[in-house]
């Protein structure tokens, strides 16, 4: 069926609640399949849109939010602290990270939060069945990410974190997030953690790795040790070379796209006050990278 055959028999009404993601670029997102799906299968008349909003434009859009009533927000790149401004609160996670990924109407109020974190918890609890009280962790990375991930580590109850990141700066403010928890190290320090996380890009097959081989790394699989769980952020590709030398090792290997549908999860929850559907929710992700693999653009 064609897109233009699937959009005329969607039944979008003059009673159709809107959300949708504000970015750019944003034709890429898969989050207009993922929500959309979650709204049909759980039987609610609303619509997901993806908004092109470029750099330096997120105080008019939520100006537009406002003006339109629209329902739900998400924020990608580049807005997610340039958004802040234009709102009237933020949660604590959003507020500490200087980063926003949702915009939620409560009343005349907008309000930002932060579900990265929460999204990332919930896919290594609920999908993995990881219990991650006092365990010792390093995140390779600084990133928004990263920084996302660290502070969620640090509530969960973790015994510690090792932030491994090329930029000390970043990597201290990062750090400066989970004070008594979180530390700087080195890139030796990946083996004395169970549970590696990658919060850098590198495995998305763009960037050069930092190992000299030329291979998109984060790390030397040769620092990867016995009984450790390897998570990606990366979800595309689904086995990023950290990843495959882990399971090459014998470790559990988990990608990002638990974190993705979770963090949406998060979010279709703030909205809607309904339970997401996360099978319909995962199902339509993996649909949606696989005609992203066909049809290449
Ligand atoms: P970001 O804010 O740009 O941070 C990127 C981090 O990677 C920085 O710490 C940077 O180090 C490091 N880095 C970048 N290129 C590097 C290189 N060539 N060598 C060594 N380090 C390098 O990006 P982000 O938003 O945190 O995203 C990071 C990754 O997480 C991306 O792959 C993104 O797709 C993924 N992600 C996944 C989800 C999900 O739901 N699964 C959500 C968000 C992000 P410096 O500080 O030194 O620059």
């Amino acid at each position: 069926m064609s897109d233009e055959r699937r959009l005329v028999s969607q039944d979008i009404t003059g009673r159709t609640r809107v959300a949708g993601v504000i970015g750019t670029p944003v034709r890429h997102s898969l989050s207009p399949t993922i929500f959309n799906a979650a709204f049909a299968a759980s039987g609610l008349d609303w619509a997901y849109l993806a908004f092109e909003v470029p750099d330096g434009a997120a105080g008019l859009a939520m100006g537009g939010m406002r003006a339109l009533g629209l329902e739900g927000l998400s924020v990608t790149m580049p807005h997610k602290g340039a958004v802040i401004a234009a709102l009237d609160r933020l949660d604590p996670d959003a507020e500490a990270l200087e980063a926003v990924n949702c915009v939620h109407r409560e009343g005349s109020d907008l309000v930002g939060h932060n579900t990265d974190g929460p999204g990332f918890l919930d896919a290594l609890r609920v999908d993995e069945g990881i219990d991650l009280g006092g365990l010792d962790v390093a995140v390779i990375g600084a990133g928004g990410a990263a920084r996302a991930v660290i502070r969620a580590l640090a509530g969960a109850g973790v015994r510690s974190v090792v932030v491994v990141n090329r930029s000390s700066e970043a990597a201290e403010r990062a750090v400066a997030l989970a004070p008594g928890v979180a530390r700087t190290g080195p890139p030796e320090a990946v083996g004395e953690a169970g549970l590696v996380v990658n919060a850098t890009p590198l495995g998305m097959g763009v960037v050069v790795g930092t190992d000299g081989s030329g291979e998109p790394l984060p790390l030397d699989p040769e620092r990867l040790a016995a009984g450790q769980v390897v998570v990606d952020l990366i979800y595309h590709p689904a086995v990023t070379p950290l990843l495959k030398a882990a399971r090459g090792r014998g470790l559990v290997a988990v990608n990002g796209l638990g974190m993705l549908i979770h963090q949406a999860a998060h979010a279709f929850r703030l909205w809607t006050n309904e339970e997401p559907p996360l099978e319909a929710m995962s199902a339509a992700a993996l649909g949606g990278l696989l005609h992203r693999d066909q049809n290449p653009d």
